[in-house]
């Protein structure tokens, strides 16, 4: 099969949003007026993101799942993609199922393939998402304010147990993994309740590498401190029993993958956001409080500063 006849089979789909879609030297968009552009690639990488016999269809979700998860982020509407390829070798089945996993989430979040590249070499797979925001409205890392509310939404740390259980590092229970398994091979991006908390969070940011790692990058960006209640993140887990518990701190504070959003808003919000939450069906988490002394601290339930020695996933670290 041709390069070309392998972009008609498996990745041409209409784009009525787009002016003009795959098949020309370059798509062709055009954006509301009122509107800003924004923009995120995210690359997975076989044999660092993804075991190389992953399941292809889980595979194709979670490419465009972790795009998606950056568009919540920043609060924005998710419209286009672009999605560059490299491939071992044409495997129709593989693509069959790559492609009806990323183009289901496509149609689920009204996102249109309008682009990309295939070329030969080790399995890569990079999405370039296109979304629209209203001009200023977009929620950044850098507006997180002193006495803000730090809100955690869904529950984190289960992605990082399935991983820890297929790398032999402990061992779930065949329901436990099953439960944990979902949340790491088909994350739900929180594309309405990002578009929810605009012109309500302050900051915000999705939790790809882990909660403390990713919550410092508001803190560093808006030049401010935090203080968090492990009480509360322990909520944040989901109902699993020991031998897990043993893991749970580690899997809370640093575990990635699970692409929730971590949020700062003012207290005036509080009721506004459960609401919020409540309607979406996502449970809100109260984690903490941003302050003026830099730096994340964690305090136990008996309020004493907690020794952390968790930090969350970097690539060159
Ligand atoms: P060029 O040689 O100009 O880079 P290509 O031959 O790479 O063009 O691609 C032809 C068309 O197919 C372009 O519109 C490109 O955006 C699209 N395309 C290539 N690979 C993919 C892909 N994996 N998914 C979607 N569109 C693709
Ligand atoms: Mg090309």
């Amino acid at each position: 099969m041709s390069e070309f006849n392998l972009i008609r089979r498996y990745f041409t789909r209409a784009t009525p949003n787009a002016v003009l879609g795959v098949g020309d030297d370059a798509a062709l968009l055009s954006v509301r007026t009122g509107h800003e552009l924004a923009i995120s690639t995210d690359m997975l990488v076989s044999g660092t993101h993804f075991f190389p016999d992953a399941n292809p269809f889980l595979l194709g979700h979670k490419t465009l799942a972790v795009n998606l998860s950056d568009l919540a982020a920043m609060g924005a509407t998710p419209r286009w993609a672009t999605l560059a390829l490299s491939l071992p070798q044409i495997d129709e089945p593989w693509l069959a199922e790559f492609s009806r996993g990323f183009f289901a989430l496509a149609e689920q979040h009204g996102v249109e393939l309008v682009g990309g590249d295939t070329t030969r070499g080790a399995l890569t797979l990079s999405v370039s998402i296109l979304g629209e925001v209203p001009a200023g409205m977009a929620l950044r890392r850098e507006g997180a304010q002193i006495g803000d509310e730090i809100w955690l939404s869904g529950a984190v740390g289960a992605a990082a147990l399935a991983l820890a259980h297929l790398q032999g590092k402990l061992i779930l229970s065949a329901e436990q993994f099953s439960v944990c398994a979902a949340r790491l091979h088909q994350p739900q991006p929180r594309i309405a309740l990002g578009q929810a908390l605009r012109g309500i969070a302050h900051s915000a940011i999705d939790i790809s590498d882990g909660l403390l790692a990713d919550l410092g990058h508001i803190l560093q960006r808006s030049g401010v401190g935090a203080t968090l209640n492990f009480a509360a993140l322990s909520q944040a887990i989901l109902p699993l029993a020991d031998p897990v518990a043993a893991h749970r701190q580690r899997c809370i504070l640093a575990g990635g993958d699970d692409y929730e959003l971590c949020f700062t808003a003012p207290v005036r919000h509080r009721a506004q956001l459960q609401e919020i939450g409540d309607k979406l069906g996502i449970s809100m988490i109260l984690i903490g409080k941003i302050d003026s002394k830099l730096g994340c601290r964690v305090l136990s339930a008996e309020g004493a500063i907690m020794n952390i020695e968790e930090h969350g996933y970097d690539h060159f670290a």
